[in-house]
């Protein structure tokens, strides 16, 4: 079955779930992919390099047509609508919609309210959700031979504000990942975690590192937050250091969704090392993302 939105993890099956991560690895080992023309429509009213980046080339490898919107500039600022715009692009024949947006819930307000026949992607919205991040995480993961039941697995640092953290736990939990240890600063935790997620709770990076298969950082998001942040005792607390990581397993995995804040949550050491799979995830993002489109427009 055909997807028409992807807005959260929730949205999809255990066979979407399957089949997303299944040919994501498929991709990456040569597979051809099932080229179709459609017209998508990238709207980014937040900065990104690599989402924007990765979403274009997965489309273009699909042999889509990829019109890149740029928010700030665009009719909105004139007052326009959200759906306005959305309706706009659709009768002029865009089909898939990927947006990346400030506001959290900003795709589940406009769901109901899309023209027919637009496909929907939620790309980042605010605090909310970032499914197609979680997707890439989980198919670098499987690429790489991780048993989920058996594993623990690590999300560390800004929770509060972090939406791949959300899709991640979600995601994670859907798989049957024994173990998901969240280890943040007290008010970094998240308020709430996903319906039907069980987490632990770490209120120290070395504890929760303890027999690791996977440590996910986040990124501070000090754009998202009112007070300061002090950058020295983050680190000195909560930072990722080689010597850190001799408390997980030896080939325990670290991964970053990106930017980094280098020498604040994870030294330059770390995110180069052998364990590090921040470039591979930036691999993986194009194939889940070929992935998710096959999905959609098939
Ligand atoms: N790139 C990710 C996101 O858009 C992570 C981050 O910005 O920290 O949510």
């Amino acid at each position: 079955m055909s997807l028409n939105a992807l807005i959260d993890i929730d949205a999809l099956s255990d066979q979407h779930i399957e089949r997303i991560i299944d040919r994501s690895v498929a991709l990456l080992n040569g597979a051809e992919p099932l080229i179709r023309s459609h017209i998508m429509a990238n709207l980014f009213f937040e900065p990104s390099t690599r989402t924007r980046t990765s979403f274009e080339i997965a489309a273009r490898r699909l042999g889509l047509t990829v019109i890149n919107m740029d928010g700030p500039r665009s009719s909105m600022t004139k007052g326009e609508s959200l759906i306005d715009t959305l309706a706009t692009l659709h009768a002029m024949g865009v089909e898939l919609a990927v947006l990346r947006h400030g506001q959290t819930g900003i795709c589940h307000e406009i769901l109901n309210h899309l023209p027919d026949g637009l496909a929907l992607i939620n790309a980042g919205d605010g605090c909310g959700n970032h499914p197609t991040q979680a997707l890439l995480d989980a198919a670098t993961l499987t690429s790489l031979g991780v048993a989920f039941r058996d594993a623990k697995i690590v999300i560390v640092g800004d929770l509060r504000h972090s939406r791949v953290a959300r899709s991640n736990m979600a995601l994670l939990s859907r798989l049957g990942v024994g173990n998901i240890t969240l280890a943040a600063p007290e008010p970094w935790l998240p308020e709430t975690v996903p319906d039907g997620v069980m987490v632990s709770q770490s209120s120290t990076l070395d504890d929760a590192l303890d027999d690791a298969d996977v440590v996910m950082m986040l990124r501070v998001q000090q754009e998202r937050m009112d007070e300061g942040v002090d950058w020295a005792a983050y680190h000195a607390d909560w930072g990722l250091t080689t010597q850190r990581l001799t408390r997980a397993k030896p080939d325990c995995w670290v991964m970053h969704p990106g930017p980094m804040n280098r020498g604040i949550e994870i030294t330059d050491e770390v995110a180069g090392g052998a364990q590090s799979l921040v470039l591979k995830q930036v691999q993986m993002s194009v194939c889940t993302r070929m992935a998710i489109f096959e999905s959609m427009l098939a």
